[in-house]
This record gives C-alpha cells, sequence and structure tokens, in this order.
C-alpha cells in the first residue's frame, strides 16, 4: 500500500526545513527525505547568520557566538575595519543548529526520514509516486541543495553558475576576536575571497573561489600564519561544498515540483550567503504550498514574486569578477573611503 502526503520535501537543510515546518503548522501531512543518516552528519557551510536571520528565527544562545565587526584585508594583509552600530553576524554550531531544527520540525509534526534519498518520481502521475519508497504525494519539494536531482528529475534549470567552497575547521585560536576576517586574494580565492571565522568552539578558515580554480587552502594557511598563528593549531575537521550566485533559476517549478533554497540558486551573489535565503523563502514556499493545495494559486510565482531581484548586486558581482580590485587596491586606485563604502554596502547592506 502506497504511503499518501500532501508534501515531500527533498532535503533537511535549512529550506527543506523551513518549508515543511510551515506547511506541518498549516494542516498539511508532510514527508522529509534526507539523504545523510542523521542531522548534520555532514556540514558544507561556514554557517554564519546574518543579522536578519538571528532576528528572524528563535536560535538557542548556546549554537551561536556572536561577531560584531568585519575586518577586509589587501592581499598583502593591509585591512580595513568595518562596523556598523547594532549591527551583527551569529558563527553557529552547525551541526547542532541542525539537530535542534530537526528536532523542532518534527515537533511541528513533519515525519522526517533519515537515511532515505529522493531517487526520482513518475512526472506524470497524479498523485506523484517517488520511485523506490511506495511513497505518493500530492506536491515535491526539491531542496536538495545546489545540485538538485528533483531538478534534473523534472526537467527543472539547474545551476550552472557555482563557486567552490573548502572549509577547515581548527582548534580555537586566540587573536580572531569577534571579527569577520576577510580576504581579497586572487591567488588564493579567484573570484571570491578567503576567511577567517571565530567559530562557537572552534576557528574556521576557508577559501570560495571559480569551480575550475584548485583550492590550496594549506598555502593560504600558511600565508596567515603571521596573523593568527594557525599552524600550531589542530584541525578538527575538513569541510567543502559548491555555492550557485547565478541568482534565481528561470524554471525553477512545474506543475507539481518547485525548487527553493540552493536548488533554486537562493543565494546572495556577492556575499555567497544562503542561509537566511534558503530559511526565509522556505517559509514562503511552505506558506503558498498550503493556499495552493486548498484550491489557490501556484505556489511557484507567489515565491518568484517574494524574492527580490538583487540586480545591483548581480551588476557588483560582475564587476568583481572582471574588475581587477585587488591590484587596484594594493596600487591605491580604490582610495580607502571608496572602499569603505562598497565594503559596508556589501556586508552590512549600507
Ligand atoms: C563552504 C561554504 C560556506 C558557506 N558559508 C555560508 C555562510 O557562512 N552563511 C550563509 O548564509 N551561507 C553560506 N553558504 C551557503 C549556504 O550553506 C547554503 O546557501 C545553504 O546551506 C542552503 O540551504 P539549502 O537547504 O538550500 O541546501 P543545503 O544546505 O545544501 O541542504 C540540502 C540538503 O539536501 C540533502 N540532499 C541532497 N540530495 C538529496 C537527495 N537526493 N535526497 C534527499 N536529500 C538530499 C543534503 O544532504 C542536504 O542536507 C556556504 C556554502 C559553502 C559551500
Amino acid at each position: 500500500m502506497p504511503e499518501n502526503y500532501d508534501v515531500v520535501v527533498a532535503g533537511a537543510g535549512f529550506a527543506g526545513l523551513a518549508c515543511a515546518r510551515q506547511a506541518a503548522r498549516r494542516g498539511l501531512s508532510v514527508l522529509v527525505l534526507e539523504r545523510q543518516s542523521a542531522p548534520g552528519a555532514r556540514i558544507h557551510t561556514t554557517g554564519i547568520l546574518v543579522h536578519e536571520a538571528w532576528t528572524e528565527w528563535k536560535v538557542p544562545v548556546p549554537l551561536v557566538r556572536r561577531i560584531n565587526r568585519v575586518r577586509v584585508y589587501t592581499p598583502a594583509h593591509d585591512h580595513i575595519e568595518l562596523e556598523r552600530n547594532g549591527y551583527f553576524f551569529m558563527a553557529t554550531d552547525t551541526a547542532r543548529l541542525m539537530r535542534h531544527l530537526a528536532r523542532e520540525t518534527r515537533r511541528a509534526g513533519v515525519e522526517i526520514r533519515f537515511g532515505e534519498g529522493y531517487r526520482g518520481a513518475t512526472p506524470g502521475r497524479s498523485p506523484l509516486l517517488l520511485q523506490g519508497s511506495g511513497v505518493t504525494c500530492r506536491f515535491l519539494v526539491g531542496a536538495d541543495g545546489a545540485r538538485s536531482g528533483v531538478a534534473g528529475s523534472f526537467g527543472l534549470d539547474r545551476n550552472r553558475h557555482l563557486l567552490k567552497g573548502v572549509e577547515w575547521e581548527f582548534e580555537p585560536v586566540d587573536g580572531v576576536a569577534d571579527c569577520l576576517h576577510c580576504f581579497i586574494d586572487p591567488e588564493f580565492a579567484p573570484g571570491y575571497i578567503g576567511w577567517v571565522v571565530p567559530g562557537v568552539a572552534t576557528t574556521q578558515v576557508g577559501l570560495a573561489l571559480h569551480r575550475d580554480r584548485q583550492a590550496d587552502l594549506p598555502g593560504f594557511v600558511a600565508k596567515l600564519d603571521p596573523l593568527f598563528g594557525l599552524s600550531r593549531n589542530r584541525v578538527v575537521e575538513k569541510r567543502g561544498g559548491v555555492i550557485p550566485f547565478g541568482g534565481l533559476l528561470r524554471n525553477f517549478y512545474g506543475e507539481r515540483v518547485m525548487l527553493i533554497g540552493d536548488a533554486a540558486g537562493m543565494v546572495s551573489p556577492l556575499t555567497a550567503g544562503g542561509i537566511h535565503h534558503a530559511w526565509r523563502f522556505g517559509k514562503i514556499a511552505g506558506d503558498a504550498l498550503a493556499d495552493h493545495l486548498a484550491g489557490g494559486a501556484h505556489p511557484g510565482p507567489v515565491v518568484r514574486r517574494a524574492y527580490p531581484s538583487l540586480t545591483l548586486k548581480h551588476a557588483a558581482r560582475w564587476g568583481y569578477d572582471r574588475l581587477p580590485v585587488a591590484r587596484a587596491l594594493e596600487a591605491g586606485l580604490l582610495t580607502r573611503s571608496v572602499f569603505r563604502r562598497v565594503a559596508a554596502k556589501v556586508f552590512f547592506g549600507l
């Protein structure tokens, strides 16, 4: 006998859990399929929450560490420091945060099956029949990350513009303070930046760069040694992933299917932050789905209308990709005040 649900969500990441929880709160029966064996089993993000995310969610205080300032470095490690009154970021213990979110989602009435991935569906059928599970649903949500299998099986668009991100977690290092350290460095991070983050119980060091370039994290760590002495500390975890930066996909939904979060390209093209978008638009999608299954409009256009156009950020991303920002900085062509204004816009939206 098939098991019937109103909604099946593929992926128990930020987007999937937010969507599932909201849909269940609106009275739908919801199943989440997650291929990882347990929540937070494999983390592929630095996990920084922007201020807006922190104010919208109720994340338990022991799972976060406040970051008040941003320091942006040139390749020669000259830097400027940015601060905005009342604005802060939160580093997270992301594995514990995922466990917390999964618990909260179950508490809202959602069934989550870990260790059971989405393997395909029969698109023409109503309700949809999920391959290999005997589960049927009225609507399928693909929240299965930047390389979405749901997108593939339904012929939806897929992310083509991707950065590669790699990160090592060190035992906590002194001297990183409450500061997000960002490095403009075309040698180690062509196309994006490197970072050092004071995490909850670790220090996180990472690089994001063009997908076709080799990431040299040991080289980057060695270059940072005079600043932080990282090489004296043990690496406790290594992680990596891809980051879509091409913006919201054109065809991110079909008749009984919709992508959200990274799967749909919902990532800021400039900061590469996607957690807040995944959560916010996951929730909006959950609401729109409940309206739709009660006879309302398709949730796809509802989510598209709610999603910001980010035109300026895409233009700035284009410029950052093609203009020699680091060289201009080193040559003094970008004055500190111009650079400060641009950087404040990127990090604080000023
Ligand atoms: C190195 C790195 C650092 C980053 N740092 C930050 C940061 O500090 N702040 C920030 O805001 N953003 C950051 N991002 C981006 C952010 O991590 C993503 O935008 C965010 O995680 C997107 O959430 P999501 O739920 O859409 O996707 P994901 O978090 O990718 O979740 C997708 C889930 O789907 C599961 N899945 C995949 N395939 C299947 C399948 N077939 N069946 C079932 N389940 C499946 C995966 O296991 C995963 O649990 C970073 C990204 C990288 C790569």
